[in-house]
């Protein structure tokens, strides 16, 4: 070989430190999260808000499950499914777009349905949101659903769902309080109207059929991109085992939403398991619906089985919440991740390793 021929491998061999810096720059650069400069949208004008504490709404909702009282379970018709599909996307227009004329369409047909779709200015925050739930003279047990009036200027779509009231303890009430907590940036709150075990043959369980109104919800705001976090509870004394909080995205993987949601409980010193398709089994949500759908659809799911300790303990119960309220404003990014300079001096490190090694190689190589 001619000695100009042997001359241009050593060219190439800095280009490649090079490489390797920028693939691990635009890597690393990715979850960091900066703020947003935007405003939040506000909801549109040409409403009629009707001013109370949003809670009081919200017991409201909580006093109707059937279960807790008496009632009967409804299949929907194929027409109920189309029209409540109808009126979620005439919500999710009417928010994101900031369009008065889509929540009065939203309200029409939610009349047809014996829904009312309640624009509720929450009086012990200011904070506006839509209510969409049951008249009081029906009760099918289709569920409730709350909505941020205002879109949050974050891109990530948060949707908080609590599937199993009353059955999973208080799962309800401390999945809207993440909802309200962290306003705007949960857009959604679906919760069931039926306790879990009130169907025989597992009819009212809305984590695990196929087919239902809380569903047909989960699939209208369920959209790529966005994250799903579903409340659960277990009893600690039939789980002795087990820590505190256990994560899971349903089939032993885990996603930035799950993985910033670990790291902020456990720096809340609340201990935290994470189903990895063998430990943590019984709570790993493998057969959850609304899971599977997430993630077929890109989105990312979080499930999360809180143990009674927590949910009976005032103290931790606000840890948990506070965690998880931090997690959403947060976007999903760890602390780490805010201080930059780490990952562009590692990335000097290896680079500077390269370039001497590459240096050392063309002097000792003759030529
Ligand atoms: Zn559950």
């Amino acid at each position: 070989m001619s000695a100009r021929a042997k001359k241009s491998p050593r060219r190439i061999i800095p280009i490649i430190p090079v490489i390797i810096l920028l693939v691990i720059v635009s890597t690393f650069s990715l979850p960091v999260h900066h703020s947003p400069v935007n405003t939040p949208q506000l909801p549109p004008t040409g409403i009629t808000w009707l001013t109370k504490p949003l809670q009081q709404v919200y017991n409201l909702i909580q006093s109707r499950f059937i279960g807790l009282i008496p009632g009967n379970y409804t299949e929907p018709s194929s027409s109920d499914y189309s029209t409540m599909s109808t009126i979620f996307g005439l919500i999710d227009t009417a928010v994101s777009q900031n369009d008065a004329g889509s929540i009065l369409s939203a309200s029409n047909l939610a009349t047809q349905l014996n829904y009312q779709l309640i624009p509720v200015n929450d009086s012990a925050t200011g904070n506006k949101y839509y209510v969409l739930m049951e008249n009081t003279t029906v009760n099918r047990g289709w569920g409730s659903y709350l909505f941020a009036a205002e879109r949050s200027p974050l891109t990530t779509q948060v949707i908080m769902e609590a599937p199993h009231p009353v059955t999973d303890f208080n799962s309800q009430q401390i999945a809207y309080t993440i909802f309200t907590s962290a306003y705007p940036d949960v857009t959604t709150l679906l919760v069931s109207g039926v306790e879990r075990t009130f169907g025989p043959n597992g009819q009212t369980d809305m984590a695990h059929r196929a087919q239902s109104i809380f569903e047909t919800a989960h699939e209208a705001f369920t959209k790529f991109g966005s994250v799903v976090i579903q409340i659960h509870g277990f009893d600690a004394a039939n789980h002795p085992t087990e820590p505190l909080v256990v994560l899971s995205d349903g089939d032993g993987g885990i996603n930035g939403a799950l993985q910033s949601i670990a790291s902020n409980l456990e720096a809340a010193n609340l201990s935290v398991g994470i189903f990895d398709g063998f430990t943590h089994e019984k709570l790993g949500a493998q057969k959850n619906i609304q899971g599977r759908y997430a993630r077929a659809f890109g989105a990312g799911f979080v499930h999360s089985e809180i143990s009674s300790i927590v949910v009976y303990n005032a103290t931790l119960l606000t840890q948990y919440e506070n965690s998880l309220t931090q997690s959403v404003l947060n976007n999903f990014g760890f602390p780490a991740y805010q201080i930059d300079i780490k990952i562009p001096i590692i990335a000097l490190g290896i680079m500077s390793f390269f370039l001497v090694a590459g240096y050392r190689l063309s002097k000792t190589r003759p030529d």
